[in-house]
């Protein structure tokens, strides 16, 4: 049989997952990185380990692989495989393709590189497509905010192939700054940090990024659950906020669904119904124009099976034609 794989470098983590044809999960790998601190030179070492140990399971197990896609934030070039700007982790021109190609060597498979919240809504867009949902906006809160945007049953790149760069929509000209530059961008009102700023003190050790995600959040879920206040008031004070992202983008694309990834499907039972009544409360639509929140179901593996599913296209289309 043959897979492809899907390899994301994310703020927190680095994830690999391998699909079969049949869109069965083969091989599977996460662990908690701290990129922005590790810096890019040993985030690849890393990643390109990880490839050679999977890569070597897979063949034992006589399943060959055919084509990588890595997962990364920020704004990509497709064609060269260069990260050329990304705010949550300070990359700037990192040439990630030619990195691993170097690092792989004459194993190298075929490699393509996009942004991880585009493959993300991919993989949402691939379980929502059953329901027949062909306008959905994919949002996920990790340390940065990503989105990926589905209209019509196409990703929307826009001309340079940043299209959905929601997380840097300025919100509030004179809020806190950004981590790229400037004020009040969503992200400094949902991302991660701003969750864990509202929620927990500096010495907190939910802060601790070397500890797995999930673990700190569930440990913040066990708080939630038992009413405590600072965590409630933090994930009233998200919902608010995402409602107030949520319903521009709504009034402008009209979608039929906005799915949460990342934490915001993680805390899916505090924030999916309210910020559905936020939506419906602030956009101009009637009913909010039929759309419905969804908490995504691939928690923060959604970007790396966006990326296996397009890896499996390498088997019968060029992959920079994706
Ligand atoms: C980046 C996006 C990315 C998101 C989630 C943002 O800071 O600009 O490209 O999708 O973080 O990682
Ligand atoms: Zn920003």
């Amino acid at each position: 049989t043959v897979c492809g794989i899907g390899l994301e470098i994310s703020a927190d983590y680095l994830g690999l997952i391998a699909l079969d044809l049949g869109g069965e999960v083969v091989a599977e790998h996460r662990a908690a990185l701290d990129v922005r601190a590790e810096g890019a030179d040993a985030v690849l070492d890393r990643a390109a380990a990880t490839i050679r140990t999977v890569r070597r399971t897979l063949k034992a197990r006589g399943t060959r692989l055919v084509a990588i896609t890595v997962a990364a934030p920020g704004v990509i070039q497709r064609d060269s495989g260069v990260v050329s700007y990304a705010p949550n982790i300070d990359w700037r021109d990192v040439d990630v393709l030619g990195g691993l190609r170097a690092r792989l060597g004459r194993i190298c498979p075929p490699l393509q590189l996009e942004n991880d919240a585009k493959l993300g809504a991919i993989a949402e867009y691939l379980v929502a497509s059953a329901a027949d949902i062909q306008d959905l906006i994919y949002v996920t809160g990790e340390t940065g905010v990503g989105g990926g945007i589905i209209s019509d049953g196409r990703l929307l790149r826009g001309s340079a192939g940043f299209a959905g760069e929601i997380g840097h929509m300025r919100l509030q000209p004179d809020g806190e700054r950004c981590a790229c530059g400037r004020r009040g961008c969503f992200e400094t009102l949902v991302g991660l940090n701003a969750l864990l700023d509202h929620a927990a003190a500096p010495d907190d050790p939910v802060r601790d990024a070397t500890v797995d995600l999930e673990e700190r959040l569930a440990e913040l879920k066990r708080r939630a659950d038992a009413g405590d206040p600072a965590t409630r008031a933090a994930l009233d004070t998200i919902t608010e906020d995402l409602g107030l992202g949520l319903a521009a983008l709504a009034d402008i694309l009209n979608p039929r669904a906005i799915v949460l990834g990342g934490y915001f499907a993680f805390f899916g039972e505090y924030l999916v119904d309210r910020v559905q009544l936020e939506l419906s409360a602030r956009v101009m639509a009637p009913d909010a124009g039929g759309c419905t929140v969804l908490a995504s179901t691939l928690g923060f593996s959604a970007a790396a099976r966006g990326g296996a599913s397009l890896s499996l296209d390498h088997v019968y289309r060029d992959p920079a034609g994706v």
